[in-house]
């Protein structure tokens, strides 16, 4: 039996908690924020509730898998996930609107429908691809720890499922490839998004997030996806976990031998460890968590990816409109800029995108609003918060700037046909400043670093550390962001460490 100290209580932190403690290990999870959770964060004042972060859930075999390998599924009560039909709504600068329906048949009907065919065969090429590199992907590379002797080429794919993969393709250039409708090649474009990346600059093989989407459904928790968080952290405590909030660890603590030998808290004491589990983001952990000497290699490394990108979160009160005059809402709404790239451009480029996409998550749900209102939660791709100078980033704490570009996309939303300004009872905006405070993530960049070029996978750092005794969990480490990964995350970690 190992004694193990993780640092940080996001899903990742917690689904290894869950997983080392089942496994026979002692375990104890510090976490800095009074609440346990990380970017699956949860808002409520005056009867409103709103998710801070995710709010489509993907893979759901992924939990299904941690709570079986931890003691069984979650009761019905504890963790409901409900499938959405349509996924999401799409809407394009011309007016287009399309329901990403769940059913493959009726989406691909419906593109045809609402784009004009080929459309609906196009996708389906697409699809197939997607599927292609998805299982290339899935146990060599989401289910595997990456080492570096992977570095530098594209260690995972079989030679036969290269020219699926395309290395020496980009995201955009494959959907310049393989479909016509422009409208199409931005919602694939969207998924470089998923991890915090420009399309333009995204392998290809960020196709296989479609798949992803497409083959396991989108899905929600009623109550909220932090009853996600709440139910790992349940699981993590029943199978002995003590987690400790309003804990924050400034430091791991090695041999001279250079071994991990505990962690140093806050306020000076030392939980000493046999293993040390860090959720933290890579940039803090390589960036001063380590001895000196120890964390050289990783920071080389990160300094050779980009910062992926955060957003700007917009939580809307709004007293609910009255019955018959109600906008048929999806659950998701994606619009579409006219010009996509004018965002991507701004956002890499440390600027206010002016025409951005906007994402809203407009839950039909008791536990989000009183009966008079809707609870709408409004997101945007935003740089991330580098108030110094000469960064590719904003300084989101600048007096006015938050306000003045939460008015700037209330008015765009009323441009696009969302005018609820007169029905606003409150906001609330949470800037990559914020998220950077809230989560411990430095800039507030969402998934450590962005996917740019095919060697991106490998850039991100390894679960293995090259340090003795050190692991890491997270959308900062491999295999990546959002919650199904960083799950998958957390169970190749709880390998690398082995049973009791
Ligand atoms: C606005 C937004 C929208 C998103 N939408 C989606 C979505 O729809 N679907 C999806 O799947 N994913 C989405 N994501 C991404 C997803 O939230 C993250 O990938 C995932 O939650 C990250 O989990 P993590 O394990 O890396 O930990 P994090 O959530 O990053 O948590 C790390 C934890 O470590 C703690 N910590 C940091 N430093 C210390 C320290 N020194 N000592 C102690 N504790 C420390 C932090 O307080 C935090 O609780 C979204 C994220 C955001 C912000």
């Amino acid at each position: 039996m190992a004694q193990v100290v993780v640092i940080g209580a996001g899903v990742g932190g917690l689904a290894a908690a869950a997983r080392l403690a089942a496994a026979g290990h002692e375990v104890t999870v510090c976490e800095q924020s009074p609440a346990v959770g990380g970017k699956l964060g949860w808002y409520e004042r005056d009867g409103y509730g709103f998710d801070t972060g995710p709010s489509l859930l993907t893979m759901p075999h992924v939990f299904e898998d941690l709570f079986a390998a931890t003691g069984g599924p979650p009761g019905q009560d504890e963790l409901e996930l409900r499938r959405l039909d349509p996924i999401a709504a799409y809407r394009f600068a011309d007016g287009t609107v399309l329901a990403a329906h769940a059913d493959e048949e009726a989406f691909l009907a419906e593109l045809d429908a609402r784009l004009g065919a080929p459309a609906g065969a196009d996708w389906r090429r697409l699809a197939a691809r997607a599927a292609r590199v998805f299982d290339a992907a899935e146990r060599p590379f989401l289910a595997s720890p990456v080492r570096a002797a992977g570095l530098g080429r594209l260690a995972w794919a079989a030679p036969g499922d290269i020219p699926a993969v395309a290395p020496w393709r980009s995201l955009r250039g494959l959907g310049q490839s393989m479909v016509r409708d422009p409208r199409l090649r931005l919602m694939l474009d969207r998924y470089a998004t998923y991890s915090g990346s420009d399309p333009r600059r995204a392998p290809a093989a960020l196709v296989s997030v479609l798949h992803a989407e497409r083959r396991f459904g989108g899905w929600y928790v009623p109550g909220g996806l932090r009853r996600l968080g709440a139910a790992i952290d349940a699981r993590a405590r029943r199978c002995g976990a003590r987690v400790l909030t309003g804990t924050r660890v400034r430091a791991v603590t090695c041999t001279p031998g250079g071994r991990v030998d505990g962690v140093r808290l806050a306020d000076g004491i030392r939980l000493p460890a046999d293993v040390v589990v860090a959720n933290v983001d890579a940039a803090a952990l390589y960036g001063g968590m380590l001895p000196t000497g120890l964390g050289r290699a990783g920071r080389r490394r990160l300094r050779r990816a980009n910062r992926s990108m955060s957003g700007f979160v917009l939580l809307l009160a709004l007293a609910r409109r009255p019955p018959g005059s109600t906008r048929a809402l999806a659950h998701h709404t994606v619009m579409f800029p006219a010009d996509y790239d004018a965002e991507f451009d701004a956002v890499f480029t440390g600027r206010l995108p002016t025409d951005p996409a906007i994402y809203l998550h407009t839950p039909d749900d008791p536990a989000c609003a009183p009966p008079d209102g809707e609870a709408w939660f409004v997101l945007v791709n935003a740089a991330p918060h580098l108030p110094s100078a000469g960064e590719a980033g904003l300084d989101w704490d600048r007096p006015g700037l938050a306000d003045g570009y939460a008015r700037h996309v209330l008015d765009l939303l009323a441009a696009r046909g969302f005018d609820v300004r007169d029905r606003l009872r409150w906001y609330e905006t949470i800037t990559p400043a914020d998220l950077e405070r809230r989560t411990g993530a430095p800039g507030g960049a969402i998934y450590g670093t962005a996917s740019h070029g095919a060697r991106s996978a490998f850039l991100r750092p390894p679960n293995a550390t090259a340090v003795r005794g050190l692991f890491h969990v997270g959308g900062s480490a491999h295999p990546g962001g959002g919650l199904p990964l960083v799950v998958l995350s957390a169970a190749i970690v709880a390998d690398l460490v082995g049973p009791a």
